[in-house]
């Protein structure tokens, strides 16, 4: 496995470890256990349409709301279920469909810039897949070029494709990686993701000021060096 990440356990596709099967449905989720690198979606995840899918959740979210006993006849609840289901389809959760991947235009390496270059403090808003509530966070991102380069906005769309998904933090920080890696045609790639849960700080523990940290080193990024220096440009600031 070529990715060594601060926390990143990589698990079998698809599977939980035999000792985690016992955990019970809360414990998974506060663990943040996930049981594979790709998005787990089903093989029929595309055949409905954007407006059907709203249609549907909208439906649904309504019911959810006056399960909770909440009035939908208020003026101020009646476009809830319409607006979140919109805000699920076509904003937070857009990344789930291929379809709105970025477009990445590969540029010739002209100056011969073959020094690392970073990308820092680039804005994260994901939503947890155990509770559905944000991660709220910085993702940082190093590369060093084969003699392509993207346009530098570019890396920030990656990061924001694979955010506008139900997430674990651990699989965001390889799906970047491993996507920077192929659109890159490098092997020499780092991902720095230090996020906040909702569903740590205002939910279960509690715990207000802890942030996660995960990584995913590949390449070059595995050599101390050159770890060391891009983890010094990123929180040195210098
Ligand atoms: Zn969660």
């Amino acid at each position: 496995m070529k990715q060594n990440g601060i926390l990143c356990d990589i698990l079998p596709e698809g599977h939980l470890p035999e000792d985690m099967k016992n955990l019970g449905i809360d414990e998974i989720g506060d663990s943040h256990l996930f049981t594979s690198m790709e998005t787990p979606m089903k093989a029929s995840a595309f055949e409905l349409d954007d407006q059907t899918k709203i249609k549907l959740i909208e439906e649904k979210f309504a019911e959810i709301m006056d399960v909770l006993g909440l009035d939908l006849s208020d003026d101020s609840l009646s476009g809830t279920p319409h607006r979140v289901a919109k805000m699920y389809v076509k904003e937070i959760f857009r990344g789930l469909n291929p379809a709105n991947a970025p477009k990445i235009a590969l540029f010739k390496n002209k100056y011969r810039y073959k020094e690392m270059l970073i990308e820092r403090d680039i804005t994260l808003y994901s939503n947890c897949e155990h509770h559905f509530v944000p991660i709220v966070g910085k993702v940082h991102v190093g590369y060093i070029s084969s003699g392509k380069v993207i346009g530098l906005s570019k890396i920030n769309r990656v990061v924001e494709y694979f955010a506008k998904r139900p997430q674990v933090q651990e699989r965001l920080t390889v799906q970047i990686a491993r996507y920077l890696a192929e659109v890159l045609e490098t092997e020499d790639i780092a991902v720095v993701v230090d996020a906040r849960h909702l569903c740590v700080s205002s939910r279960g523990v509690e715990d207000t000021s802890s942030s996660t940290l995960t990584a995913s080193y590949l390449g070059k990024f595995n050599e101390h060096e050159t770890r060391d220096e891009f983890l010094r440009h990123i929180y040195q600031k210098g």
